[in-house]
């Protein structure tokens, strides 16, 4: 690199390398707010640009090629645009996008629902996890006659009023903007892996139906859980005559082709299911038990929970799930991720070892998070949690200025990270991960000029 450019800043050249992307942001900004279309997609000085995607690669406007470890936000286990998806979705577009009534792919669409997921006795499409979400507390308030929710802090399933407390931090302030307090106080909010709290919980507030969980933790693993917890969420849930919701929006075909549910062989009443279910396209469901959503069908006496939704079952997403989870049933493309994982995480932690002894990266299957500013004990082994999970020193606000650098420094090697986090695919190769771990090599070399790390 010339000295000229080492004199400027990472923001610097990434102005001015990204030049493409900054000009689309400044019209962008006239019509969205903030200019952007979800929150995640912020970036200081502005976000990038994609003009297309393939594989384990995107390219950005201005002709960078990216290894992105964003993915559809987790929706894409196979990466982007498999030849098999590509396919069905264009046959199905030159046969019609929306009938307006039912057809033969959403049977066979909810047959691979039923054949991976152990809980999925019956399935209802959606548009999306939030709706999901959102059906599957309906259907538990209905079945059980009780109108709060149990959550934990720091898990995320969706923006819709019963779910946001607790989902974002300041986690001590339940004042959820726009939620009237009514509402708010419905969901009741424990920290995850306390096994006493939530026993003296569940036993005690007999207004609670349903528990609601990210299966392997909040923020996709970021404060992991593993199979004791669940386990024994869901004896004392049974206990208690609260139904069990896994939300296996991320997990659901990722960490298994049955989800956490199959790998850790432990049956929820009701599976709130998206991305990956609908193979990249927009697309959720719930799959659970037949005489829970039994409250969708029209029984007379009985109360029905209305549901329509102009896309449910949509026949794009239907030809793009159905292709993706015949792939992933076999197995292997969860194997695989998850190896890739693996030896990104591995490489990482050697590179932070020689280099940065206190970032670290740890998480299960193909979920990978980093972690800088770290003082605990150091890796030992890819079951490795790091503070033992302790939520109070895992889900920790990251300094912003660290945030925006280290993307534009990772975007300037090559690599789009969604933050201090990876989801890994059945796409990336072990050249993409020696590329990924290079290009961390050369972020943290220009973080510590500017003495960010
Ligand atoms: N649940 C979980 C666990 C999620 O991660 C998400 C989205 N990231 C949702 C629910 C909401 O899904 P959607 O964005 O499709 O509404």
């Amino acid at each position: 690199m010339s000295v000229a450019l080492k004199e400027q800043t990472i923001q610097q050249r990434f102005e001015a390398s990204f030049a493409g992307s900054k000009q689309r942001i400044e019209k962008a900004r006239r019509v969205f707010p903030d200019g952007v279309t979800h929150d995640s997609r912020r970036l200081e000085p502005f976000p990038v640009y994609v003009t297309h995607a393939l594989g384990s690669r995107k390219w950005e406007v201005d002709g960078h090629e990216l290894i992105d470890f964003w993915n559809g936000h987790g929706a894409l286990l196979l990466g982007h645009s498999p030849p098999e998806v590509a396919a069905a979705v264009r046959e199905q577009v030159a046969k019609g996008t929306h009938y307006g009534a039912c057809h033969e792919l959403e049977i066979t669409w909810g047959e691979w629902v039923q054949r991976l997921m152990p809980s999925a006795e019956r399935v209802r499409f959606t548009s999306s996890g939030t709706e999901a979400t959102l059906m599957a507390l309906r259907l538990a308030r209905i079945f059980t006659g009780r109108t709060k929710v149990l959550k934990f802090v720091g898990h995320f399933h969706g923006w819709h009023d019963a779910v946001m407390p607790g989902a974002y931090p300041p986690y001590e302030s339940v004042a959820v903007p726009g939620l009237p307090s009514e509402v708010a106080l419905q969901t009741v909010v424990i920290p995850p892996n306390d096994l006493n709290l939530l026993e003296q919980t569940l036993s005690s507030d007999l207004q609670i139906g349903a528990v609601i969980l990210e299966p392997t933790g909040g923020h996709w693993g970021r404060v992991p859980i593993r199979g004791e917890f669940l386990r024994e969420l869901r004896r004392l849930s049974e206990k208690n005559g609260q139904l069990l919701i896994f939300d296996e929006v991320i997990t659901g075909f990722r960490v298994h082709p049955g989800g956490a549910q199959g790998h850790y062989g432990i049956k929820p009443d009701l599976t709130t299911l998206a991305k990956i279910l609908a193979g990249g396209l927009p697309g959720g469901a719930v799959a659970g038990r037949a005489d829970v959503l039994a409250s969708i069908e029209l029984r007379p006496g009985k109360p029905k929970m209305r549901h329509p939704g102009t896309y449910n079952a949509n026949p794009l997403s239907a030809a793009a799930g159905v292709a993706a989870l015949s792939r992933i049933a076999g197995g292997e493309p969860c194997r695989r991720a998850n190896e890739t994982a693996r030896s990104l995480k591995r490489k990482l932690n050697a590179l932070f070892d020689e280099r940065l002894n206190d970032w670290i990266c740890y998480g299960d299957f193909s979920l990978l998070h980093i972690q800088p500013r770290y003082d605990g004990p150091r890796p030992d082994g890819d079951d490795f949690i790091p503070h033992a999970g302790r939520l109070d020193r895992l889900d920790v606000p990251v300094n912003p200025k660290l945030h925006s650098a280290w993307r534009q420094g990772l975007l300037l090697n090559g690599v789009d990270l969604f933050g201090f986090g990876a989801f890994v695919t059945a796409a990336h190769s072990e050249a993409d991960v020696d590329a990924t771990v290079a290009a961390v090599s050369r972020t943290i070399e220009w973080l510590r000029e500017e003495g960010l790390a």
